[in-house]
């Protein structure tokens, strides 16, 4: 059973590294993002109380999450053990998810903040497939249409450079401080995520002894 955490600045790379150990390891991959996402493309009541606060980048409620989080890990469908993606962003998300799990790791990718804007106000996706491009490096071969599909490309609401400044506000004001908490009680593994994604995923592997 692995369990851990992945932490980063938006646009570091936490859904692309994670989608890699969850593939291999067969991990479950808990995005609370994409939890909340589907919430809110498919009109629920959920999606009608987070969207707009989604889309100015602020942090919903940590209620709200915290039940997320709970009722996602309360399917037990990880028997291999999961990988928490976007969750906890601030110290008492922190002290809710340390009283009630036990993991074996925290993964922390570092990015500074302009190569950060450079990534995300780039980033683009399906919006039928929802598979992930971005404009820099993984471009669509067709202008706007998604390779696998044919789904028109469309940016995330909250990828604009106002709701991106108040998510980078967030990340320094309050998640940054929960990983000092986070290295008082976890093994964390602090990787450079200013590389190629194949040397990104040898090192997480590296540092958490996991197999190549
Ligand atoms: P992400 O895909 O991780 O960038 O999350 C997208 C948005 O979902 C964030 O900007 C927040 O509005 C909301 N969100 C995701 N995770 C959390 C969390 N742990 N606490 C509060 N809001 C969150």
């Amino acid at each position: 059973m692995r369990k851990y955490v992945i932490m980063g600045v938006q646009g570091s790379g936490k859904g692309t590294q994670a989608k890699l150990l969850a593939d291999d390891f067969d991990i479950v991959h808990i995005s609370v993002g994409d939890i909340l996402r589907w919430n809110v493309q498919h009109h629920t009541k959920l999606g009608a109380q987070v969207r707009r606060i989604m889309a100015a980048g602020e942090l919903v409620g940590d209620d709200l999450v915290e039940s997320v989080v709970q009722e996602r890990l309360n399917v037990h469908d990880w028997n291999y053990g999961f990988l928490v993606d976007g969750f906890p962003r601030n110290a008492r998300q922190a002290e809710f998810f340390l009283e009630s799990y036990d993991i074996d790791g925290v993964i922390l990718l570092e990015l500074a903040d302009e190569e950060v804007t450079r990534r995300v106000l780039a980033r683009r996706l399906c919006s039928q497939c929802g598979v992930d491009y971005n404009l820099l490096g993984h471009r669509p071969s067709t202008p706007d249409t998604c390779d696998v599909c044919g789904g028109k490309l469309v940016q995330r609401e909250d990828d604009n450079p106002e709701a991106l400044a108040s998510r980078l506000r967030d990340y320094h004001a309050k998640t940054k401080p929960i990983i000092e908490l986070f290295e008082r009680k976890e093994f964390v593994a602090t990787v450079d995520a200013n590389r190629p994604i194949g040397e990104v995923q040898r090192d997480i592997r590296d540092q958490l002894d996991l197999p190549a």
